[in-house]
């Protein structure tokens, strides 16, 4: 009896801690999650601007019209790109007697809006001339001519209407409207058009690269530099109502190891035990199930964190308390490719050669994997991974053709990304503005070493499906979009280069 009653305190003692801690832990988690402030300024009334539309959409669709394709590695004739240079200068005339103009390595663009006051750091708006070229065979499946610039149905169809010469002449119709208007900026503004980004891991090196070498020659030093990067996104998280626009604040670095094995070639009839291709395809399998730990950066936190305070439901409770539920995301955003990309450095196996015969044992296989390297993470230290994953010395291991490690991270507290947030909630008034990380690579991570901060955001709105259209089938902007574009451009330079109370970007 008296045993049975002393069991009996020591559980009701413990039904009590448990229900007390669980008491806390809710408490805990519903103060923290109450007290997530939005981190959303205000949307500013903007003067109103009757764009008129059906011109501007024309002048977007010419550009489109100009073929400037680039193929891997090399970039279209530059006549073409001349073309494109003649069609800016009959379309923004005010823009071309108010900028300096200069043509860089034959087809790349900087132009500079020199500002009043020599001591602010200019800043620098980019975007490229070149597109990708359309996948063989598709062509006849486009609604319209990829290179026609159609105009219909509300959209302005072709290749480089989102990517990127929409950007591109919306930012021309911004200077344009804007030096029309007498507009005088308090810093100088550079525009700077590549005309080789497309040209895969060559990307930049004619264009961008040249660009920011020209501008370190001078001494330029940039406060921040804007090119092409995240899109406005619909519909792309739960809990979520708004529009998300994401600023990217850094974008991933990119390595490809070359992997090769060696055996004796011989007749297919009497097989060794070990074979190149086998051997080779052994360590394929234990690189791609050993990939670089997966863990959720500052980017990411950062971006988690301020999507909490406009989340609801069960999702504003997770996003809110990453101190408890960090695995947890973590685990939802590994189960997205996408988001996954965000969270390690991906590996991703891309080519293997071996083989001519198939009674013939080869001498030599080999293969190439490619990765995307999460800042933080470096080359070596990605090298290292795969030789540990790989563990079999007879594998040679070496890196392939061009590399470079992750971009640092751009400030989110500092006056530039509270410029291009202010900018973005002012057009886009329904999005929820974020930073973010890009898992791609833009001409952007060549303008790093002259700038202050390096940001990577599209105006473009994109919902699910439309991410099919980026270097795909049937890429368009729609009118309404193409307009707010143009509205971006213009508020961005207008709080930049103007408003007085904007911190200095000194
Ligand atoms: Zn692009």
């Amino acid at each position: 009896m008296r045993v049975a009653s002393s069991t009996g305190v020591v559980w009701r003692r413990l039904a009590w801690g448990v229900l007390l801690t669980l008491l806390a832990l809710t408490l805990g988690l519903t103060a923290n999650t109450l007290r997530r402030r939005s981190r959303q300024p205000a949307a500013a009334a903007l003067p109103s601007w009757n764009i008129d539309m059906p011109a501007a959409a024309e002048r977007l669709a010419g550009a489109v019209r100009i073929a400037t394709i680039s193929h891997d590695r090399s970039p279209a004739p530059a006549a073409t790109f001349h073309e494109l240079h003649a069609h800016l200068e009959r379309q923004y005339p005010k823009a071309h007697q108010v900028l300096k103009r200069e043509v860089v390595n034959g087809a790349s663009l900087l132009y500079t809006w020199a500002g009043a006051d020599a001591r602010a750091r200019p800043v620098l708006l980019m975007a490229h001339q070149d597109v990708v070229p359309v996948a063989p065979g598709t062509e006849a499946t486009w609604t319209h001519p990829p290179f026609a610039g159609v105009v219909a149905d509300g959209h302005i169809w072709g290749r480089g209407a989102s990517d990127d010469k929409g950007s591109l002449m919306a930012i021309m119709e911004a200077v344009e409207r804007l030096a029309q208007s007498g507009f005088a900026p308090g810093r100088t503004i550079y525009l700077a058009f590549g005309h080789d980004e497309e040209t895969g891991t060559a990307g930049g090196q004619q264009g961008a690269k040249e660009i920011a070498a020209l501008l370190k020659a001078r001494g330029v030093r940039l406060a921040f530099v804007l090119d092409e990067g995240l899109l406005v996104s619909h519909g792309g998280m739960k809990g979520l109502e708004a529009s998300i626009a994401l600023i990217g604040v850094a974008e991933k670095g990119y390595l490809t190891l070359g992997l090769s094995t060696q055996a004796e070639p011989g007749h297919s009839s009497m097989p060794p035990d070990r074979t190149a291709i086998g051997a080779l395809a052994t360590a394929l399998g234990r690189l791609e199930q050993h990939p670089m730990p997966s863990r959720s950066n500052s980017v990411v936190r950062e971006m988690l964190e301020t999507l909490a305070a406009e989340s609801s439901g069960a999702n504003r409770i997770f996003l809110a308390n990453l101190w408890l539920f960090e695995p947890f995301v973590r685990r939802q955003m590994e189960a997205s490719a996408g988001a996954r990309a965000m969270l390690r450095t991906a590996t991703a196996l891309t080519v293997v050669r071996a083989g001519e015969k198939e009674s013939a044992l080869p001498g030599y296989a080999a293969a190439q994997a490619n990765f995307r390297l999460l800042p933080g993470d470096g080359s070596r230290d990605v090298i290292e991974h795969a030789r540990r994953a790989i563990a079999d010395e007879s594998v040679a291991i070496a890196p392939v053709g061009l590399s470079w490690e992750a971009s640092p991270v751009s400030r989110t507290d500092g006056a530039a990304f509270a410029t291009i947030r202010q900018a973005i909630r002012d057009v886009f008034p329904d999005a929820v503005v974020a930073p973010g990380l890009m898992v791609g690579f833009t001409d952007a991570h060549h303008f790093v070493d002259v700038a202050d901060d390096v940001y990577r955001f599209t105006p473009v709105r994109a919902r699910p499906g439309d991410l099919a259209r980026f270097h795909g089938t049937n890429e368009r902007v729609s009118l309404a979009n193409y307009a707010e574009m143009i509205r971006f451009y213009h508020r961005l330079l207008t709080l930049t280069a103007t408003d007085p109370s904007l911190p200095t970007l000194r």
